[in-house]
């Protein structure tokens, strides 16, 4: 279950990572959730691995989306390249904090798409806040929005998700790495590209983060998010967390329709691309446990 010392692991840090459900979205909520993942991030590194770090950016696409309603200045794309910047920082400025100052550095990244992806004709990808049935006809109707009900209850925009095939910043990503940086890249997914030029949409960032880890020939994919495992039954009263998962049981359960898309489904499905496809390792469990989940103690551990 243990990786030796110097191995390269791609963490993937969820949107709690930044801002807790109930939490305004700001730079005091910010700046206070973030030095969790930092601080995890940083012990692996002490321990001698290679870290590049991936996270969402639902919430904060969404509400710079939304602030710019009125006379829309940018695009998705560009709004999408914003918040790596914005979470980038925060996130290099908080690993910084624990390794030193220069340590780390965050890569705007664009990753390329079909143009044809069928994705773009069905948005699914919720961004930005929950709102009531009758705010989101509003919004709709003015500003051509997309909706779709959310699980948690309410309202949420949606937008198109397409399928990521190749990182960009690949090549920048691996030399900054195998350099000793602590790289932070393809940010809410990365920036879906087709023909050299942005695209309206957000990628998800589990499926990116899948793509960079093999990419980057990882040995493992850490997805740390606000749940303690995968659940098979999830929240039905025979639910049951896996430990050590087979990536052939796990596909199985997949199959059985067991994991949600939008939540648990792309995470499980990151998970069994990544092992498929040459991983040692991939791991999902609770940000607050992340170190636990890392080391193989806690979460759900998917292995060959
Ligand atoms: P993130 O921001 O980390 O990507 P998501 O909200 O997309 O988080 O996904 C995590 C959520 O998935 C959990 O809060 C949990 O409620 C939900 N979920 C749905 N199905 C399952 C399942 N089978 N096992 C565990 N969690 C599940
Ligand atoms: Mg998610």
């Amino acid at each position: 279950m243990y990786l030796d010392k110097g191995v390269k692991a791609v963490v993937a840090l969820g949107g709690n990572a930044f801002n807790k459900p109930g939490e305004p979205i700001n730079q005091d909520t910010h700046l206070k959730n973030v030095d969790t993942a930092a601080r995890i991030i940083s012990r692996m590194v002490d321990e001698g691995y290679r870290v590049v770090v991936t996270h969402g950016n639902g919430p904060q696409v969404g509400f710079l989306a939304e602030l710019q309603r009125d006379k829309p200045a940018f695009m998705l794309d560009a709004l999408n390249a914003a918040t790596q910047g914005l979470l980038g920082y925060l996130l290099v400025s908080a690993i910084d904090r624990y390794l030193g100052t220069g340590r780390s550095v965050a890569v705007v990244t664009r990753v390329e798409v079909d143009c044809g992806d069928p994705a773009f004709k069905n948005p699914t990808k919720y961004i930005g806040p929950l709102y009531h049935e009758r705010e989101a006809e509003e919004l709709s109707k003015r500003y051509g929005w997309h909706f779709r009900q959310d699980p948690r209850g309410g309202w949420r925009r949606v937008v198109p998700s397409p399928t990521p095939r190749r990182i960009i910043e690949l090549e920048a990503v691996r030399r900054l790495s195998d350099a000793g940086y602590v790289v932070v890249a393809a940010g809410g997914g990365g920036v879906p590209t087709c023909n050299g030029q942005g695209v309206e949409g957000v990628v998800d960032k589990d499926l990116a983060a899948a793509l960079l880890a093999t990419e980057l020939g990882a040995d493992l994919l850490l997805i740390l998010t606000d749940v303690d495992g995968v659940y098979i039954n999830y929240r039905k009263p025979n639910q049951r967390r896996l430990g050590i998962v087979h990536v052939d049981e796990l596909e199985r359960y997949y199959a059985e329709g067991h994991f949600p898309p939008g939540s648990m489904g792309p995470k499980v499905l990151a998970a069994i691309e990544f092992i498929k496809r040459g991983g040692r390792r991939a791991a999902i469990g609770a940000l607050e446990e992340g170190y636990e989940v890392f080391r193989g103690l806690r979460g759900t551990q998917v292995v060959l």
